[in-house]
């Protein structure tokens, strides 16, 4: 790895993979410190909900002591008007039970009752007195807050009888001498004609709100049915001793709330995490091929410049030699006009692959199709090299298709990827120099195929050396001159003739570069030669 791609991976990671990482682990590890935060938020809401229902029964409960205590304002030593706007009021508030008034001495007390709609008045009742005399402290707290002015109502406890509440508060004295008001009350009746609108209305649909009798937990009103074991919150219900108020969210719990939160905040930090990540892989992957695309190029312009030396300095010398005409051998001048010429060809041959080259790349490069035989080009290509294969040392076996393989192509640029694929089987031989070509039909398609028993190409190699400019650069390949373009211009030609290359290649063994290309008209079907 070089060093600019080292200090890219090093910035990258600190800049994006770093934080990305720190906050996924923050996250992850802050996520049940969370959870708390988010069901303590849940937590107080619902308790809101309880102290609202509760406020509100306060507050009814508030304007019945004001109703009562302008009853016993207007009927001040008038007991029978008393007695009728007293059973008035039970009337109208059918949660009520009774209202009784008492003297401080709590012995004398006045009980105003509806019974079978008709009110009636009892005196000093004894199970009156008995509560009040059992609630004396409470009795006497209340005393002590109206002196302070402060109105408050409390709830007196009547052992072993739940089917009422007694709600006591101290109306002024001014109003006559029996100024201790109580309000008996039926509680399920409470919770049914007072609280029930309520919590309909602040339920909204969206919370189940249900009272309860803590003894036994019957369920005295729920806005929804559903059993107490379900409930997530429960609070006690101030003004009914005995009665609670349980709450929960409809449909889910608040865990079930908060976790279903955490884990979709958990897969979008995820999900996030993973596109950075790839994000990043992404831009690693794209810079490390620029910066090989750029080392690729620079050892392009080199291996040109080396191609274009080596054939210049030998024209140049055996010009100068010819020039001064120090040559007396009639053969020797000859063999330097030879490689002279050969030079000059070989030159040709560089400039013209360059030229070809920046063609293709310009997407200029223009092929000329026609029905030709793919037998015949590799003839004609042979009737040339094989001269050449000879004087390299080279033995050749060529085995063409017994019949006309018809294909539509471009006969100058076959042959020119031909000749290229034959170069290299020359370029890339060691000792054993073989090369074997062949033609045939295979799967629908004609295919030519070079073989060479050379150095072949390794598992890692084979893939890149199709890329422009590629070169392998070790062994034997180091010393041998090339520009990196040949197999580029191969695969090029090939593909705009609809075709493809495959290579099979064993290093220290040989290669097989296959051209495949769809077959146009086949002469003779039944000869199918296999690769
Ligand atoms: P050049 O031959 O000018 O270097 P090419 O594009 O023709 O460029 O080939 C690219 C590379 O593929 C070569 O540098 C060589 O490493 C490898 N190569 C091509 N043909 C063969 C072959 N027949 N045997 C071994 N290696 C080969």
């Amino acid at each position: 790895m070089r060093n600019p791609l080292r200090q890219i991976i090093l910035i990258l990671s600190g800049m994006v993979l770093l934080p990305v990482l720190f906050f996924t682990l923050y996250e992850v590890l802050t996520l049940n410190s969370n959870e708390k935060l988010i069901e303590s938020i849940y937590e107080s809401q619902l308790q809101s909900v309880i102290y609202s229902v509760n406020q509100y029964s306060q507050d009814y409960v508030t304007n019945w002591s004001s109703s009562i205590n302008s009853i016993i304002y207007n009927s001040k030593n008038d007991e029978e008007k008393m007695r009728e706007q007293m059973g008035k009021f039970i009337l109208e508030n059918p949660s009520v039970i009774r209202i009784f008034l008492c003297d401080s001495s709590l012995y004398n007390n006045v009980v105003f009752e509806n019974r079978g709609s008709v009110f009636t008045i009892g005196k000093d009742n004894e199970e009156i007195k008995r509560l009040l005399q059992n609630n004396r402290m409470k009795i006497k707290r209340l005393f002590g807050y109206q002196k302070s002015g402060y109105n408050k109502i409390e709830t007196l406890n009547e052992k072993g009888d739940d089917s009422c509440s007694v709600l006591i508060f101290i109306s002024s004295e001014e109003f006559g001498q029996k100024n201790i008001v109580g309000i008996v009350i039926n509680p399920s009746g409470f919770i049914e004609s007072v609280l029930a609108p309520k919590i309909q209305e602040i339920s909204r649909d969206d919370i189940i709100i249900t009272c309860y009798k803590t003894e036994d937990n019957s369920i005295i009103y729920s806005n929804i049915s559903i059993g107490l074991e379900d409930f997530q919150w429960t609070g006690a219900l101030w003004l009914l001793q005995g009665y609670n108020l349980a709450i929960s969210l409809k449909g889910r719990t608040i865990e079930g709330l908060v976790k279903q939160r955490s884990v979709t905040n958990l897969i979008m930090i995820f999900i996030v995490a993973i596109i950075l990540v790839l994000g990043v892989l992404l831009v690693y992957r794209s810079t490390k091929r620029e910066i090989e695309f750029a080392q690729l190029k620079s050892d392009f312009v080199s291996n040109v410049s080396h191609e274009l030396r080596t054939p210049l300095a030998l024209i140049s010398m055996f010009a100068e030699t010819l020039e001064m005409n120090r040559i007396t051998s009639e053969k020797k001048r000859q063999d330097y006009y030879r490689i002279i010429s050969q030079e000059t060809a070989r030159l040709n041959r560089i400039v013209n692959t360059i030229l070809n080259f920046s063609k293709m790349e310009a997407g200029k490069r223009e092929y000329r199709f026609e029905s030709v035989d793919l037998n015949d080009i590799v003839s004609g290509v042979m009737g040339t090299y094989s001269f050449h294969l000879k004087n390299k040392g080279f033995t050749s076996s060529i085995g063409l298709y017994d019949g006309k393989l018809s294909i539509e192509a471009d006969r100058e640029a076959l042959s020119e990827a031909f000749i290229n694929l034959l170069d290299n089987a020359v370029k890339y031989s060691a000792d054993k120099k073989e090369i074997s070509i062949r033609t045939g039909v295979s799967s629908g398609n004609v295919f030519l195929s070079v073989k060479d028993s050379g150095i072949g190409i390794s598992e890692n190699d084979r893939h890149k050396i199709f890329d422009k400019f590629f070169r392998v650069t070790n062994g034997l390949v180091h010393n041998t001159k090339g520009t990196g373009m040949g197999l580029s211009i191969v695969k090029h030609i090939v593909e705009a003739h609809h075709g493809r290359i495959k290579l099979e290649s064993e290093l220290n063994t040989g290669s097989i570069f296959t051209i495949e290309l769809p077959l146009k008209v086949i002469s003779n079907e039944d000869e199918v030669e296999n690769v």
